[in-house]
């Protein structure tokens, strides 16, 4: 591929793919949506798990529902990581590159950031997300491999997550400040900036440093910039309790990548006393923060008390997750099911029980040929498949159904099942990696009875098939440490039922016997409530009553399709946040106080 850079309003000149030109997104776009990661599409490694999904949901829904809006995120050349297992189940990691030019335009537009004194110069990959209907919606990938860059700053947005504190950081001026500057350099004219989750506070820290207020309006130990003028731009959506989730940087370590860029003490009075917590960067500069789920928003509310932190439900992007069989029967009963989501609510009524089930045994029988093929374990058709895959980390309990032997065996000897697994471990998550080890021993103490496979490498592809082609989409986390959750939203409306701890999403779309089951976590141990919903109601449901069943399935697509989708996400975004700010029902008494902790 040519290095030199194509001018932006340049179409090519011949070709059977013309390259997409900024020009047509200029005029549109208001609203900025910043993310570390966006999952746009398998083959493009710009993801690690759930927050890049949700991007990716995001950007999709807001092509159909041609909303002006724009993405920026890192072009991760190297991707998270590439996941394998040695013989003892090991996670074996290495580097996940892929081809940006294969998918994306570079820009010519280009900018720089100051970073430990050096200029670092960024410049934006183009990629052109299409609705189905075919409106364009603008992905920036930001990419500092430029023969301009010093070395050591070309590989800054090679690697996902990658890293130690001061890659991250860097990482995160890339996203944020050369990301605000690059969408000036190309003529946006955006008014409002999305950040998703804590990554992309700096952006806000730079609009900060760009509002100073006048020196007879402040006294010493008080903020000098304006603040009111940030919040009125930033929107923020926290993503996690989990307190690894939220970045914290050394203030000495901060002023030596940064130096001279701000004053320090300025920046404590937003972020924290003792070190730079994004989380508490964001909430200060914004004039709307939400969870992602009414009980995140609450567990987000106490962990942050003061702040108004409201609740927009995640959603997935339905058409995106449909399984192609069950989307042709979707649209025999609505052309509209795609772009609104809400017509889902009558399809229980609709859709007949032989057309839901042979739709369901396709996407079944594809998901049991994709295991065959990776993991050469040949599941059987008419066994229950139970589906676990997600991040795998502790506070996912993803040992939880694995805690009692005897008890599988046992349920498996009368009501066989099998299961199958997957997902990735951080590198730096070494308990997350144990995980990892300790089921495929505890898999290979239950073979060859039991058929239970862990599929490596988990990605988008293999998330399609795997919320289609189960039957019972399990989720086991602790409470309440699952903000929202999503694959679960991504089997219901492909007919998989769920059969899950409450908590996050799942507090709101559980009915008991209707759209699922919930495995109750109080007083006894959870394991226990687990194995007593699959023995006495999940099995035998499955096993003796398949009209029930399929009854079940119905309801799922309907009351969870047309509730729990990205469209209903982003028209509440919209009209809450990106238009409104503040939504009449809930009066703010005071200012979201600066708090240093
Ligand atoms: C949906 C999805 C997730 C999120 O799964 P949760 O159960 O919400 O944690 C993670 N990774 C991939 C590839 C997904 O598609």
């Amino acid at each position: 591929m040519s290095n030199a850079p194509r001018s932006p309003d340049e179409g090519q000149a011949s070709g059977p793919s013309p390259i997409p030109t900024i020009g047509p997104f200029l005029g549109l776009a208001r609203i900025a949506y910043f993310s570390m990661e966006i999952a746009l599409r398998a083959e493009m490694h710009t993801y690690s798990g759930g927050l890049g999904v949700l991007a990716g949901d995001t950007a999709r829904a807001s092509a159909d529902l041609e909303l002006p809006m724009v993405f920026v995120t890192l072009l991760s050349r190297q991707g998270y990581l590439h996941q394998r297992f040695d013989a003892a189940g090991e996670q074996i990691e290495s580097p996940d590159p892929w081809l940006p030019e294969r998918y994306a335009v570079p820009l010519r537009a280009k900018v720089a950031v100051i970073i430990e004194c050096r200029e670092v110069w960024v410049r934006p990959w183009l990629y052109k997300l299409e609705s189905a209907l075919g409106n364009p919606v603008a992905v920036l990938l930001l990419d500092t491999d430029l023969p301009e860059n010093a070395p050591e700053d070309r590989g800054i947005t090679d690697a996902l997550y990658g890293g130690d504190d001061v890659y991250r950081l860097k990482q995160e001026i890339v996203l944020g400040i050369a990301g605000l500057r690059v969408l000036q350099a190309l003529g946006f004219q955006i008014g409002t900036y999305h950040m998703n989750e804590g990554h992309a506070a700096l952006l806000a820290l730079d609009l900060l440093r760009r509002y100073p207020r006048p020196a007879d309006t402040w006294t010493a130990g008080e903020l000098r910039y304006d603040v009111a003028r940030v919040r009125s731009a930033c929107i923020f959506t926290t993503h996690t309790p989990v307190e690894a989730g939220h970045d914290r940087f050394a203030y000495a370590m901060f002023e030596r990548v940064l130096h001279g860029y701000i004053d320090i003490d300025q920046v404590r009075l937003l972020a924290g006393a003792h070190d730079l917590n994004m989380t508490l960067l964001a909430l200060n500069l914004s004039g709307y923060v939400n969870g992602v789920a009414i009980r995140h928003a609450q567990t987000a509310t106490a962990m942050f008390p003061g702040y108004d932190i409201r609740a927009v439900t995640n959603g997935v992007h339905v058409p995106h997750w449909t399984h192609p069989r069950l989307a042709a029967l979707y649209h025999r009963h609505s052309h509209d099911w795609g772009y609104d989501p809400e017509v889902l609510v009558r399809f229980d009524q609709l859709l007949p029980d032989a057309a839901v089930w042979d739709a369901h045994r396709q996407a079944k029988s594809e998901l049991i040929e994709m295991v065959a093929a990776r993991a050469q374990v040949q599941l059987d058709p008419e066994q229950p498949v139970l589906g676990f895959a997600r991040r795998m980390t502790a506070y996912k309990r993803p040992d939880l159904l694995f805690a009692d032997l005897a008890r599988l065996r046992d349920i498996h000897a009368r009501q066989p099942y099998q299961i199958v697994l997957a997902g990735k471990a951080h590198p730096r998550d070494q308990p997350g990696k144990d995980l990892i080890r300790r089921i495929h021993e505890l898999i290979r103490e239950l073979a060859p009875r039991i058929r239970i496979v862990f599929l490596a490498n988990f990605d988008l592809d293999i998330a399609r098939r795997l919320v289609a082609g189960a039957d019972v989409w399990l989720n086991t986390p602790l409470p309440p440490l699952e903000a929202s959750g999503t694959s679960g939203m991504k089997a219901a409306l492909n007919g998989v039922l769920n059969l899950s701890v409450l908590d996050g999403w799942w507090v709101e779309a559980c009915i008991e016997g209707v759209t699922g089951w919930a495995i109750e976590d109080h007083q006894r141990d959870a394991s226990v409530a687990l194995y007593d919903k699959l023995e006495h109601t999940v099995l035998p449901l499955y096993y003796h009553d398949r009209a029930r069943w399929i009854w079940m399935m119905k309801q799922s697509i309907s009351k969870i399709g047309s509730y729990f989708n990205s469209h209903r996400m982003m028209r509440r975004y919209a009209a809450e946040a990106y238009i409104q700010r503040r939504p009449a029902v809930r009066v703010v008494s005071h200012a979201p106080p600066i708090v240093s902790s």
